[in-house]
């Protein structure tokens, strides 16, 4: 639908921006100026690019105000960097040094829409996140317990690949680590054997007790918990026995006849 934006009502929206607004139908339809001052002179449609105003002046949507920029390059000028000879440069808001936008200077990190810069040099971010750690070390530890409870499968799941892509190289590395001191352990366990014999019998000993009391607890609850079952058991082998003894009663006198 063509609308007439010519004679739209205009507001300022809450960004700063002149609003044009037409009502058409009972239909209100709404865009900013300077996206109609810049597709009507070009006579195209911005397609996802921005229009950036090159003076700072949002209400001043003169055509030479205006300015084409992809959403990158836009963020990046509102970061404060700008292009010289071709390269984007910045001077640090906080050490003043003019520095070229790399990943060496700048940190990068990803809003919704693209990518974008954090607004000191890399060197007074870590400096800014040094400090900050520093005088909120509880805080920072609670975020992190935080950030890894909630990441906690992942970690794990992280942690599992890990091991299993470094399963031979861990064994290999038990093995030389092994071979390499070698007559120490042997040496080692002999020693501790012999001084700790007395110790190492009474603890094999405890542990025998335990297990035997343990097994005969076990059988003292199966017998409890099974007690019909078990007589009834018992009844029908006493009675296969007298039957069997029975028999061979019988075929002796048989025998004998
Ligand atoms: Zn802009
Ligand atoms: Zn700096």
């Amino acid at each position: 639908m063509d609308i007439d934006w010519d004679n739209a009502y205009k507001t300022i929206d809450n960004k700063g921006y002149i609003q044009l607004s037409v009502r058409i139908g009972g239909k209100t339809y709404r865009t900013r100026e300077h996206v109609v001052v810049w597709e009507k002179y070009n006579g195209v449609t911005l397609n996802g690019y921005h229009v950036h105003h090159i003076n700072g002046i949002k209400g001043d949507n003169r055509i030479d105000n205006l300015q084409l920029l992809s959403p990158l390059e836009h963020s990046r000028l509102h970061k404060g960097f700008f292009i010289k000879d071709g390269e984007w440069y910045k001077y640090c808001p906080v050490c003043g040094i003019l520095k070229v936008l790399s990943d060496d200077n700048f940190y990068e990190y990803k809003n919704k829409n693209n990518n974008t810069y954090h607004p000191a040099c890399k060197e007074c971010e870590k400096l800014r996140k040094k400090i900050y750690v520093s005088n909120n070390q509880e805080k920072v530890a609670d975020a992190r317990k935080q950030y890894y409870e909630s990441h906690k499968e992942y970690y794990a799941k992280q942690q599992k690949e890990r091991r299993k892509n470094n399963v031979e190289l861990i064994k290999e590395k038990a093995h030389q680590s092994y071979v390499d001191n070698k007559t120490y352990y042997n040496e080692y366990s002999k020693q501790y054997g012999k001084s700790h014999r007395r110790e190492l019998q009474d603890k094999q000993n405890e542990s025998r007790a335990l297990s035997r009391d343990m097994t005969n607890q076990k059988r003292r609850e199966y017998r409890a918990l099974n007690k019909d079952a078990i007589n009834e058991k018992q009844r029908e082998y006493r009675k296969k026995k007298r039957d069997t003894l029975k028999e061979e009663k019988a075929n002796e006198q048989n025998n004998l006849m």
